[in-house]
């Protein structure tokens, strides 16, 4: 349909870029050798991905899982979370992270976040208390860290273990510290709309020998722990091998072989994803409606989302001319759970818990992927057909 200046997008917000050539190349050569399970590959593409995650990550130990969902329970567990523990979390994130919570027997406590769409740090002390929860399930939603100098300081201060989804943080940086490293362990995705596509996937890091070495059984490596790619002492696993449960959670030679490629080419993907998202926010921040989260000084983000507030829009009528224009965005107010996008109103898994903050920043909070397949005039054609649908 026209739009008053005849413009549209169109593109397509869900596009991803294709696997790199030497990516389909190494999947193919997995599949010829007919060894897709990580434990009988003499020389495994899943223990070489460990390997060089760990390295990239700055972290000692890396072990690759079936999904970013796995990569947290798993997480959870070999921290110690016992069913019935109750785990805090933010009350702004996707549902596959209460349903971790969820999955490994504990209950989530769900704790407001500010508007600028990081857990709310006075809210998480008030929680704590009161609920006397003893663990963090910290999800960095939509690549925004709350201040992490901060939030490390008041959980050793009050005995609270910080277990970190990174699912939108994987390159981000907290005053140069990588986003994973502050909790005990990092759990992160490589899920198809997340920095690395491998369809589905997960990968947890940690630098402590005896979690990592839990996480291995846990994962399901039978007694070929071993052959992992980043593997703790021995002795660690011999204490605990036969008591621990194989919850089957591993990643294929397949995934991890279009992995590796991937990574290597990471931080170039950072740069252009933060320069497509810049490009987008410095148009958007320019219009006096709408109001973007301010980052931190000591935050170094991966723009892989952008995300803007328009207080006292109508949104039916924005939404319905946004994607007149070919700009389809997601609204966390809606009422009714759409596509990934739902609101902890939705997750009928959790005890109902009143987030009247949360609630007033989620009604008016619009939200969009910023794929690698935009181009930079794609971002200004987009940023300027998302100022003409405001009434
Ligand atoms: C995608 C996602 C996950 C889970 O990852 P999967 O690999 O899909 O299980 C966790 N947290 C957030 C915030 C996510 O977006």
């Amino acid at each position: 349909m026209a739009t008053a200046t005849g413009t549209r997008f169109d593109g397509d917000l869900t596009q991803q870029p294709p696997i790199p050539d030497e990516a389909i190349a190494a999947a193919v050569a997995v599949m010829q050798s007919g060894r897709l399970h990580r434990y009988g590959a003499p020389e495994s593409q899943t223990a070489a991905l460990e390997g060089e995650f760990a390295a990239w990550q700055d972290a000692r130990y890396c072990l690759a899982l079936a999904s970013g969902g796995q990569a947290m329970q798993i997480a959870m567990r070999a921290a110690g979370v016992a069913p019935g523990d109750r785990v805090l979390t933010n009350a702004f994130t996707l549902a596959p992270v209460p349903g971790a919570i969820v999955a490994v027997g504990a209950v989530p406590v769900l704790v407001e976040i500010t508007p600028d769409l990081v857990l709310d740090l006075d809210d998480l002390a008030g929680k704590a208390r009161a609920s006397d929860a003893r663990w963090l399930l910290l999800s960095h939603m939509r690549g925004h860290l709350c201040d992490m100098d901060r939030l490390s300081e008041w959980a050793d201060r009050n005995g609270v273990t910080i277990i970190e989804d990174c699912a939108h943080t994987m390159g981000a940086r907290w005053n140069g510290r990588r986003s994973g490293n502050f909790g005990v362990t990092g759990c992160f995705s490589t899920q198809s709309y997340k920095h690395l596509n491998s369809g589905e996937g997960g990968l947890l890091t940690t630098d402590d020998p005896a979690l990592m070495a839990r996480a291995i059984i846990l994962s399901g490596s039978y007694m070929l722990y071993a052959r992992h790619g980043t593997p703790p002492p021995d002795e660690l696993f011999e204490k605990i091998r036969l008591d621990t449960p194989n919850n089957s959670a591993r990643m294929d030679e397949l995934r991890a072989a279009i992995l590796r490629p991937q990574l290597r080419g990471l931080e170039t993907n950072i740069a252009d994803w933060n320069a497509r998202h810049d490009r987008l926010a410095a148009a958007l921040a320019s219009d006096p409606r709408l109001v973007l989260p301010r980052r931190a000084g000591a935050e170094s983000y991966v723009g892989s989302s952008i995300q803007f507030r328009a207080p006292g829009i109508a949104p039916e009528a924005f939404l319905a001319a946004a994607t007149e224009r070919g700009v389809d965005l997601k609204w966390f107010g809606r009422s009714a759970p759409m596509g990934f996008t739902s609101s902890h109103r939705s997750w009928r898994f959790v005890p109902m818990q009143e987030l009247p903050r949360t609630d007033e920043v989620l009604a008016d909070l619009y939200d969009m992927r910023v794929p690698l397949t935009l181009s930079l005039s794609d971002c200004d054609l987009i940023a300027a057909l998302i100022r003409e649908a405001l009434p």
